[in-house]
Protein backbone atom coordinates (compact mmCIF):
# COMPACT_ATOMS: atom_id res chain seq x y z
CA UNK A 1 0.00 0.00 0.00
CA UNK A 2 0.85 3.14 -0.30
CA UNK A 3 0.34 6.27 2.06
CA UNK A 4 0.96 10.05 2.41
CA UNK A 5 1.36 11.65 5.55
CA UNK A 6 1.34 15.31 5.87
CA UNK A 7 3.29 16.56 8.67
CA UNK A 8 6.31 14.95 9.81
CA UNK A 9 6.82 16.27 13.28
CA UNK A 10 6.74 13.62 16.58
CA UNK A 11 3.74 11.59 15.19
CA UNK A 12 3.54 12.24 11.66
CA UNK A 13 7.41 11.33 11.13
CA UNK A 14 7.03 8.32 14.14
CA UNK A 15 4.06 7.09 12.24
CA UNK A 16 6.08 7.61 8.84
CA UNK A 17 8.40 5.57 9.96
CA UNK A 18 5.94 2.54 11.35
CA UNK A 19 4.03 2.20 8.83
CA UNK A 20 7.21 1.91 6.43
CA UNK A 21 8.41 -0.60 8.86
CA UNK A 22 5.34 -2.37 8.76
CA UNK A 23 6.29 -2.78 4.52
CA UNK A 24 3.92 0.31 3.30
CA UNK A 25 5.55 2.81 0.90
CA UNK A 26 5.24 6.06 2.55
CA UNK A 27 5.83 9.70 2.10
CA UNK A 28 6.07 12.36 4.55
CA UNK A 29 5.33 15.56 3.62
CA UNK A 30 6.24 18.37 5.57
CA UNK A 31 5.98 22.73 4.94
CA UNK A 32 9.15 22.95 6.65
CA UNK A 33 11.43 22.83 4.00
CA UNK A 34 14.48 22.78 6.39
CA UNK A 35 13.02 19.69 7.87
CA UNK A 36 12.85 17.97 5.28
CA UNK A 37 16.12 19.14 3.76
CA UNK A 38 17.59 17.42 7.52
CA UNK A 39 15.66 14.42 6.67
CA UNK A 40 17.04 14.12 3.27
CA UNK A 41 19.98 14.39 4.50
CA UNK A 42 19.47 11.35 7.04
CA UNK A 43 19.49 14.42 10.15
CA UNK A 44 16.28 13.58 12.27
CA UNK A 45 14.83 16.77 13.61
CA UNK A 46 13.43 15.68 16.91
CA UNK A 47 14.78 13.34 19.60
CA UNK A 48 13.07 10.20 20.06
CA UNK A 49 14.80 7.21 20.98
CA UNK A 50 15.48 4.57 18.12
CA UNK A 51 13.76 6.90 15.27
CA UNK A 52 16.97 7.74 13.96
CA UNK A 53 17.88 4.10 12.79
CA UNK A 54 14.34 3.41 11.78
CA UNK A 55 14.05 6.26 9.00
CA UNK A 56 17.61 5.51 8.02
CA UNK A 57 16.41 1.61 7.66
CA UNK A 58 13.22 2.44 5.77
CA UNK A 59 14.85 5.36 3.85
CA UNK A 60 17.55 3.34 2.67
CA UNK A 61 14.64 0.11 1.50
CA UNK A 62 13.08 3.03 -0.57
CA UNK A 63 9.53 2.71 1.78
CA UNK A 64 10.48 5.77 3.20
CA UNK A 65 10.51 9.51 0.80
CA UNK A 66 10.60 12.56 2.57
CA UNK A 67 8.69 16.15 0.31
CA UNK A 68 7.67 19.34 0.61
CA UNK A 69 5.14 18.90 -1.74
CA UNK A 70 2.14 15.84 -2.13
CA UNK A 71 1.96 14.00 -5.02
CA UNK A 72 0.57 15.79 -7.50
CA UNK A 73 -2.04 13.22 -8.18
CA UNK A 74 -3.44 10.33 -5.89
CA UNK A 75 -3.62 7.81 -8.18
CA UNK A 76 -1.83 5.31 -6.58
CA UNK A 77 -2.38 6.21 -2.75
CA UNK A 78 -4.51 4.41 -0.53
CA UNK A 79 -4.49 6.83 2.66
CA UNK A 80 -3.44 10.33 3.16
CA UNK A 81 -3.11 11.10 6.92
CA UNK A 82 -3.22 14.67 8.52
CA UNK A 83 -0.43 14.65 11.45
CA UNK A 84 0.59 18.80 11.44
CA UNK A 85 0.33 20.04 15.00
CA UNK A 86 -2.95 21.22 16.73
CA UNK A 87 -1.88 23.87 19.17
CA UNK A 88 -3.69 26.02 21.64
CA UNK A 89 -4.55 29.46 20.14
CA UNK A 90 -2.42 31.43 22.03
CA UNK A 91 -4.06 32.30 25.55
CA UNK A 92 -7.13 30.63 24.52
CA UNK A 93 -8.90 27.25 25.15
CA UNK A 94 -9.25 27.21 21.31
CA UNK A 95 -7.68 24.93 18.83
CA UNK A 96 -5.60 26.52 16.11
CA UNK A 97 -7.09 24.54 13.11
CA UNK A 98 -5.89 26.57 10.28
CA UNK A 99 -2.51 23.55 9.62
CA UNK A 100 -5.64 21.05 8.97
CA UNK A 101 -7.61 22.75 6.88
CA UNK A 102 -4.31 23.74 5.18
CA UNK A 103 -3.07 20.45 4.46
CA UNK A 104 -7.36 19.84 3.83
CA UNK A 105 -6.40 22.35 0.62
CA UNK A 106 -3.11 20.74 -0.13
CA UNK A 107 -4.95 17.79 -0.29
CA UNK A 108 -7.86 19.33 -2.84
CA UNK A 109 -5.69 21.01 -5.29
CA UNK A 110 -4.52 17.29 -6.11
CA UNK A 111 -7.76 15.34 -6.20
CA UNK A 112 -8.63 14.42 -9.80
CA UNK A 113 -12.10 13.65 -10.66
CA UNK A 114 -11.88 10.74 -12.83
CA UNK A 115 -9.62 9.19 -9.98
CA UNK A 116 -10.46 6.83 -6.81
CA UNK A 117 -11.73 8.71 -3.98
CA UNK A 118 -8.91 8.75 -2.15
CA UNK A 119 -8.87 8.36 2.20
CA UNK A 120 -8.48 11.13 4.09
CA UNK A 121 -7.40 9.84 7.81
CA UNK A 122 -6.79 12.62 10.88
CA UNK A 123 -4.32 11.30 12.88
CA UNK A 124 -3.98 15.04 14.16
CA UNK A 125 -6.33 15.27 17.88
CA UNK A 126 -8.97 17.34 16.34
CA UNK A 127 -11.68 18.86 18.65
CA UNK A 128 -15.40 16.77 17.51
CA UNK A 129 -17.00 18.23 14.57
CA UNK A 130 -13.65 18.38 12.77
CA UNK A 131 -13.45 15.92 10.34
CA UNK A 132 -16.92 16.67 9.44
CA UNK A 133 -15.82 20.30 9.16
CA UNK A 134 -13.24 18.64 6.42
CA UNK A 135 -15.73 17.66 4.11
CA UNK A 136 -17.53 21.01 3.83
CA UNK A 137 -13.80 23.15 3.74
CA UNK A 138 -13.33 20.22 0.97
CA UNK A 139 -16.49 21.17 -0.88
CA UNK A 140 -15.93 24.70 -0.47
CA UNK A 141 -12.85 24.99 -1.98
CA UNK A 142 -13.50 22.44 -4.76
CA UNK A 143 -17.04 22.53 -5.43
CA UNK A 144 -16.05 19.66 -8.07
CA UNK A 145 -15.51 17.16 -5.62
CA UNK A 146 -18.36 14.86 -3.99
CA UNK A 147 -17.73 12.69 -0.58
CA UNK A 148 -17.83 8.96 -1.55
CA UNK A 149 -17.68 9.78 -4.99
CA UNK A 150 -14.31 11.80 -4.84
CA UNK A 151 -12.68 11.09 -1.21
CA UNK A 152 -13.49 9.53 2.37
CA UNK A 153 -12.96 11.01 5.64
CA UNK A 154 -11.60 8.86 8.82
CA UNK A 155 -10.91 9.85 11.91
CA UNK A 156 -7.35 8.00 13.27
CA UNK A 157 -6.60 9.49 16.75
CA UNK A 158 -2.66 8.76 17.69
CA UNK A 159 -2.25 7.47 21.60
CA UNK A 160 1.67 7.52 21.19
CA UNK A 161 3.76 8.99 24.30
CA UNK A 162 7.02 11.02 23.03
CA UNK A 163 9.89 8.96 24.44
CA UNK A 164 8.61 5.56 23.50
CA UNK A 165 6.48 6.71 20.47
CA UNK A 166 8.02 3.85 18.37
CA UNK A 167 6.73 1.15 20.56
CA UNK A 168 3.52 2.80 21.44
CA UNK A 169 2.95 2.81 17.62
CA UNK A 170 4.09 -0.72 17.36
CA UNK A 171 2.38 -2.16 19.98
CA UNK A 172 -0.45 0.26 20.76
CA UNK A 173 -2.96 -1.13 23.51
CA UNK A 174 -5.64 0.00 20.75
CA UNK A 175 -6.74 1.30 17.77
CA UNK A 176 -9.44 3.70 17.06
CA UNK A 177 -10.45 4.17 13.50
CA UNK A 178 -13.71 6.77 13.03
CA UNK A 179 -15.47 6.21 9.69
CA UNK A 180 -18.51 5.39 8.02
CA UNK A 181 -16.97 4.57 4.61
CA UNK A 182 -16.84 0.57 4.19
CA UNK A 183 -13.65 1.26 1.94
CA UNK A 184 -12.18 4.04 4.67
CA UNK A 185 -12.71 0.66 6.76
CA UNK A 186 -11.04 -1.89 4.15
CA UNK A 187 -7.74 0.13 3.66
CA UNK A 188 -7.26 0.83 7.82
CA UNK A 189 -8.19 -2.53 8.57
CA UNK A 190 -5.10 -3.21 5.91
CA UNK A 191 -2.85 -0.58 7.21
CA UNK A 192 -3.56 -2.12 10.68
CA UNK A 193 -3.08 -5.47 9.84
CA UNK A 194 0.64 -6.16 11.50
CA UNK A 195 -1.01 -4.98 14.52
CA UNK A 196 -3.29 -8.43 14.32
CA UNK A 197 -0.71 -10.27 15.37
CA UNK A 198 -0.09 -8.99 18.48
CA UNK A 199 -3.96 -9.39 18.93
CA UNK A 200 -4.07 -5.70 19.04
CA UNK A 201 -7.67 -4.20 18.98
CA UNK A 202 -8.94 -2.01 16.60
CA UNK A 203 -12.10 -0.10 17.16
CA UNK A 204 -14.64 1.20 14.55
CA UNK A 205 -16.61 3.90 15.56
CA UNK A 206 -18.41 7.14 14.33
CA UNK A 207 -16.13 10.25 13.26
CA UNK A 208 -17.20 11.54 16.53
CA UNK A 209 -16.66 9.04 18.61
CA UNK A 210 -13.43 8.78 17.16
CA UNK A 211 -12.05 12.25 17.87
CA UNK A 212 -14.08 12.53 21.84
CA UNK A 213 -11.94 8.97 22.41
CA UNK A 214 -8.57 10.94 22.38
CA UNK A 215 -9.87 14.40 24.06
CA UNK A 216 -11.52 11.96 27.14
CA UNK A 217 -8.41 9.75 27.15
CA UNK A 218 -5.98 12.55 27.62
CA UNK A 219 -8.24 14.57 29.98
CA UNK A 220 -8.58 11.34 32.74
CA UNK A 221 -4.84 10.64 32.50
CA UNK A 222 -4.47 14.63 33.12
CA UNK A 223 -6.98 14.18 35.69
CA UNK A 224 -5.02 10.91 37.24
CA UNK A 225 -1.69 12.82 37.41
CA UNK A 226 -3.54 15.53 39.08
CA UNK A 227 -5.43 13.25 41.64
CA UNK A 228 -2.44 12.26 42.61
CA UNK A 229 -0.78 14.97 42.90
CA UNK A 230 -3.64 16.53 45.19
CA UNK A 231 -3.34 13.40 47.61
CA UNK A 232 0.36 13.89 47.78
CA UNK A 233 -0.55 17.47 48.96
CA UNK A 234 -2.34 16.16 51.92
CA UNK A 235 -0.03 13.70 52.74
CA UNK A 236 2.87 16.05 52.92
CA UNK A 237 0.25 17.64 56.12
CA UNK A 238 -1.12 14.72 57.79
CA UNK A 239 2.85 12.61 57.45
CA UNK A 240 1.92 9.85 55.03
CA UNK A 241 3.81 8.19 52.14
CA UNK A 242 1.72 9.25 48.61
CA UNK A 243 4.20 6.30 47.30
CA UNK A 244 2.32 4.05 49.12
CA UNK A 245 -1.21 5.53 48.79
CA UNK A 246 -1.07 5.28 44.63
CA UNK A 247 0.32 1.22 44.95
CA UNK A 248 -2.45 0.91 47.70
CA UNK A 249 -5.40 2.31 44.99
CA UNK A 250 -3.67 1.42 41.85
CA UNK A 251 -3.33 -2.32 42.97
CA UNK A 252 -6.74 -2.40 42.78
CA UNK A 253 -7.83 -3.18 39.19
CA UNK A 254 -10.67 -0.44 38.54
CA UNK A 255 -7.85 1.76 39.27
CA UNK A 256 -4.87 0.77 38.12
CA UNK A 257 -0.89 1.63 38.92
CA UNK A 258 -0.23 3.72 35.66
CA UNK A 259 -0.47 7.41 36.03
CA UNK A 260 -0.34 7.98 39.72
CA UNK A 261 3.18 9.43 39.65
CA UNK A 262 3.00 12.33 42.12
CA UNK A 263 5.09 15.47 40.27
CA UNK A 264 5.52 18.76 39.45
CA UNK A 265 2.02 18.68 37.75
CA UNK A 266 1.67 17.49 33.97
CA UNK A 267 2.90 19.14 30.79
CA UNK A 268 4.03 18.45 27.08
CA UNK A 269 2.21 18.74 23.72
CA UNK A 270 -0.74 16.81 24.48
CA UNK A 271 -2.21 17.09 28.14
CA UNK A 272 -2.37 20.78 28.40
CA UNK A 273 -4.06 22.24 25.07
CA UNK A 274 -6.32 18.61 25.38
CA UNK A 275 -7.80 19.21 28.58
CA UNK A 276 -8.53 23.00 27.91
CA UNK A 277 -9.55 21.48 24.22
CA UNK A 278 -11.80 19.36 25.88
CA UNK A 279 -13.27 22.10 28.14
CA UNK A 280 -13.94 24.45 25.11
CA UNK A 281 -16.28 21.13 23.41
CA UNK A 282 -18.06 21.23 26.18
CA UNK A 283 -18.91 24.91 26.33
CA UNK A 284 -19.54 24.90 23.10
CA UNK A 285 -22.53 22.51 23.76
CA UNK A 286 -23.55 23.78 26.46
CA UNK A 287 -22.07 21.18 28.86
CA UNK A 288 -19.57 22.23 31.46
CA UNK A 289 -17.05 19.15 32.07
CA UNK A 290 -15.93 20.81 35.79
CA UNK A 291 -13.76 17.62 36.17
CA UNK A 292 -11.36 18.88 33.46
CA UNK A 293 -11.82 22.74 34.50
CA UNK A 294 -10.54 21.78 37.66
CA UNK A 295 -7.75 19.55 36.92
CA UNK A 296 -6.34 22.73 34.47
CA UNK A 297 -6.56 25.03 37.57
CA UNK A 298 -5.24 22.51 39.74
CA UNK A 299 -2.25 21.83 37.39
CA UNK A 300 -1.53 25.41 36.98
CA UNK A 301 -1.54 26.53 40.16
CA UNK A 302 0.69 23.18 40.61
CA UNK A 303 3.77 24.45 39.20
CA UNK A 304 3.90 27.94 41.32
CA UNK A 305 3.45 25.93 44.02
CA UNK A 306 6.69 23.76 43.46
CA UNK A 307 8.24 27.46 43.03
CA UNK A 308 6.95 27.90 46.69
CA UNK A 309 8.55 24.48 47.79
CA UNK A 310 11.82 25.16 46.81
CA UNK A 311 10.90 28.50 48.33
CA UNK A 312 10.34 26.79 51.89
CA UNK A 313 13.10 24.42 51.29
CA UNK A 314 15.75 26.46 50.88
CA UNK A 315 14.42 30.10 52.50
CA UNK A 316 15.12 33.52 50.93
CA UNK A 317 16.38 32.62 47.72
CA UNK A 318 17.80 36.22 47.25
CA UNK A 319 21.21 35.40 47.06
CA UNK A 320 21.02 31.59 46.20
CA UNK A 321 22.55 29.74 43.41
CA UNK A 322 19.65 26.90 42.50
CA UNK A 323 20.82 24.16 40.16
CA UNK A 324 17.89 22.75 38.22
CA UNK A 325 18.07 19.09 36.79
CA UNK A 326 15.85 18.27 33.67
CA UNK A 327 13.66 20.88 32.08
CA UNK A 328 12.07 18.42 29.27
CA UNK A 329 8.28 18.18 30.38
CA UNK A 330 9.43 14.26 30.74
CA UNK A 331 12.27 12.49 29.91
CA UNK A 332 13.49 11.17 26.40
CA UNK A 333 12.30 13.93 24.70
CA UNK A 334 13.45 17.41 23.56
CA UNK A 335 9.80 18.60 23.58
CA UNK A 336 9.55 21.44 25.70
CA UNK A 337 6.19 22.43 24.97
CA UNK A 338 3.94 23.11 28.17
CA UNK A 339 6.74 21.62 30.27
CA UNK A 340 6.27 22.76 34.03
CA UNK A 341 9.70 24.16 34.07
CA UNK A 342 8.77 27.09 31.69
CA UNK A 343 6.55 28.48 34.73
CA UNK A 344 9.24 27.04 37.71
CA UNK A 345 12.13 28.25 36.15
CA UNK A 346 11.07 31.79 35.14
CA UNK A 347 9.67 32.49 38.46
CA UNK A 348 12.98 31.27 40.01
CA UNK A 349 15.08 33.25 37.77
CA UNK A 350 13.29 36.40 39.23
CA UNK A 351 13.50 35.15 43.02
CA UNK A 352 17.15 33.91 42.99
CA UNK A 353 20.46 34.95 42.39
CA UNK A 354 21.11 32.44 39.97
CA UNK A 355 19.42 29.69 38.07
CA UNK A 356 22.03 26.95 36.38
CA UNK A 357 20.24 24.04 34.23
CA UNK A 358 21.48 20.88 32.46
CA UNK A 359 19.52 18.73 30.66
CA UNK A 360 20.38 15.92 28.72
CA UNK A 361 18.49 16.87 25.14
CA UNK A 362 16.13 19.80 26.02
CA UNK A 363 18.32 22.83 26.11
CA UNK A 364 19.13 23.13 22.25
CA UNK A 365 15.10 23.89 22.36
CA UNK A 366 15.13 25.90 25.69
CA UNK A 367 18.06 28.11 24.47
CA UNK A 368 15.52 29.67 21.66
CA UNK A 369 12.39 30.83 24.62
CA UNK A 370 12.02 33.74 26.23
CA UNK A 371 11.45 31.56 29.62
CA UNK A 372 15.07 30.66 29.70
CA UNK A 373 17.06 33.93 28.85
CA UNK A 374 18.75 34.34 32.20
CA UNK A 375 19.74 31.14 33.14
CA UNK A 376 23.22 29.46 33.34
CA UNK A 377 23.90 26.46 31.03
CA UNK A 378 25.82 23.70 32.53
CA UNK A 379 27.38 20.66 30.21
CA UNK A 380 26.97 18.04 32.75
CA UNK A 381 25.13 17.20 36.17
CA UNK A 382 27.99 18.24 38.14
CA UNK A 383 29.03 21.20 36.59
CA UNK A 384 25.35 22.22 36.89
CA UNK A 385 24.84 21.73 40.93
CA UNK A 386 28.53 22.68 41.86
CA UNK A 387 28.75 25.34 44.83
CA UNK A 388 24.77 25.54 44.84
CA UNK A 389 22.21 26.00 47.65
CA UNK A 390 19.92 23.12 45.70
CA UNK A 391 19.87 20.32 43.45
CA UNK A 392 16.32 20.30 42.22
CA UNK A 393 15.32 17.44 40.12
CA UNK A 394 12.48 18.35 37.52
CA UNK A 395 12.58 16.10 35.08
CA UNK A 396 13.48 12.07 35.82
CA UNK A 397 16.16 11.40 32.87
CA UNK A 398 17.77 8.34 33.37
CA UNK A 399 20.84 9.61 34.29
CA UNK A 400 19.85 11.39 36.83
CA UNK A 401 18.60 8.33 38.73
CA UNK A 402 21.89 7.08 40.38
CA UNK A 403 24.48 10.11 40.99
CA UNK A 404 27.33 9.54 43.20
CA UNK A 405 25.61 10.89 46.25
CA UNK A 406 28.74 11.39 48.25
CA UNK A 407 29.83 13.34 45.20
CA UNK A 408 27.06 15.73 44.64
CA UNK A 409 27.28 16.44 48.91
CA UNK A 410 30.32 17.20 48.37
CA UNK A 411 30.16 19.79 45.27
CA UNK A 412 26.95 20.83 46.36
CA UNK A 413 27.38 24.79 48.79
CA UNK A 414 24.44 23.57 50.44
CA UNK A 415 23.95 19.93 51.09
CA UNK A 416 19.95 20.06 49.80
CA UNK A 417 17.88 18.26 47.16
CA UNK A 418 14.92 18.94 46.55
CA UNK A 419 13.46 15.97 43.98
CA UNK A 420 10.51 16.78 42.18
CA UNK A 421 10.09 13.25 40.93
CA UNK A 422 10.06 11.05 43.73
CA UNK A 423 13.53 9.48 42.12
CA UNK A 424 15.83 9.09 45.28
CA UNK A 425 14.96 7.63 48.82
CA UNK A 426 15.02 9.32 52.35
CA UNK A 427 17.39 7.17 53.41
CA UNK A 428 19.87 7.16 50.77
CA UNK A 429 20.29 11.10 51.06
CA UNK A 430 20.11 10.45 54.85
CA UNK A 431 23.36 8.51 54.35
CA UNK A 432 25.30 10.82 52.21
CA UNK A 433 24.77 13.75 54.56
CA UNK A 434 22.19 15.30 52.32
CA UNK A 435 18.86 17.19 53.52
CA UNK A 436 16.08 16.06 51.46
CA UNK A 437 12.75 16.65 50.36
CA UNK A 438 10.50 15.12 47.94
CA UNK A 439 7.06 15.06 47.06
CA UNK A 440 4.37 13.91 49.62
CA UNK A 441 6.53 11.23 51.44
CA UNK A 442 5.95 12.06 55.20
CA UNK A 443 5.82 15.80 56.39
CA UNK A 444 7.37 18.94 54.43
CA UNK A 445 9.79 20.53 57.64
CA UNK A 446 9.18 24.42 57.61
P1 LIG B 1 4.67 18.77 15.54
O1 LIG B 1 4.53 20.22 15.77
O2 LIG B 1 5.82 18.03 16.09
O3 LIG B 1 4.64 18.45 13.97
C1 LIG B 1 3.74 19.03 13.10
C2 LIG B 1 4.42 19.15 11.73
O4 LIG B 1 3.45 19.52 10.77
C3 LIG B 1 5.49 20.24 11.69
O5 LIG B 1 6.70 19.68 11.22
C4 LIG B 1 4.94 21.27 10.70
O6 LIG B 1 5.95 21.89 9.92
C5 LIG B 1 4.04 20.42 9.84
N1 LIG B 1 2.93 21.13 9.18
C6 LIG B 1 2.05 21.99 9.72
N2 LIG B 1 1.16 22.38 8.79
C7 LIG B 1 1.49 21.77 7.64
C8 LIG B 1 0.95 21.76 6.32
N3 LIG B 1 -0.16 22.44 6.03
N4 LIG B 1 1.57 21.02 5.38
C9 LIG B 1 2.67 20.30 5.68
N5 LIG B 1 3.23 20.26 6.90
C10 LIG B 1 2.63 20.98 7.88
O7 LIG B 1 3.29 18.14 16.07
P2 LIG B 1 3.08 16.71 16.77
O8 LIG B 1 3.55 16.74 18.16
O9 LIG B 1 3.59 15.66 15.84
O10 LIG B 1 1.49 16.65 16.81
C11 LIG B 1 0.74 16.47 15.64
C12 LIG B 1 -0.69 16.14 16.08
O11 LIG B 1 -0.71 14.87 16.76
C13 LIG B 1 -1.30 17.14 17.04
O12 LIG B 1 -2.68 17.24 16.77
C14 LIG B 1 -1.09 16.49 18.40
O13 LIG B 1 -2.06 16.89 19.35
C15 LIG B 1 -1.28 15.02 18.06
N6 LIG B 1 -0.58 14.11 18.96
C16 LIG B 1 0.68 14.40 19.40
C17 LIG B 1 1.34 13.51 20.22
C18 LIG B 1 2.72 13.82 20.73
O14 LIG B 1 3.16 13.14 21.66
N7 LIG B 1 3.42 14.80 20.19
C19 LIG B 1 0.72 12.30 20.58
C20 LIG B 1 -0.53 12.01 20.07
C21 LIG B 1 -1.19 12.93 19.27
Amino acid sequence: MNIVIIGAGYVGLVSGACFSEFGFNVMCVDHNDNRIEDLNMGKIPIYEPGLDKLVEKNVLAKRLKFSVKLPENFQNIDAVFIAVGTPSILGKRKVELSYVFDAVKDIAKNINVDDNPILIVTKSTVPVGTSRKIEEVIQDFRPDLKPVKNFNIASNPEFLREGSAIEDFMRPDRVICGTESDSARTILQELYRPLNLRETPIIFTSIETAELIKYASNSFLATKITFINEIADICEKIGADVQQVAKGIGLDKRIGLKYLHPGPGFGGSCFPKDTRALVEIGKQIKTRIRIVESVILSNEERKLNMVKKIQKSVGDLSKKNIAILGITFKPNTDDMRDSPSLVIVPELVRLCNNVKIYDPVGMENARKMEQFKNVSWCTDTFACIRGTDAMVIITEWNEFRALDLNKVKSVLKNPLVIDLRNIYREEQMKSAGIRYISIGRGKIES
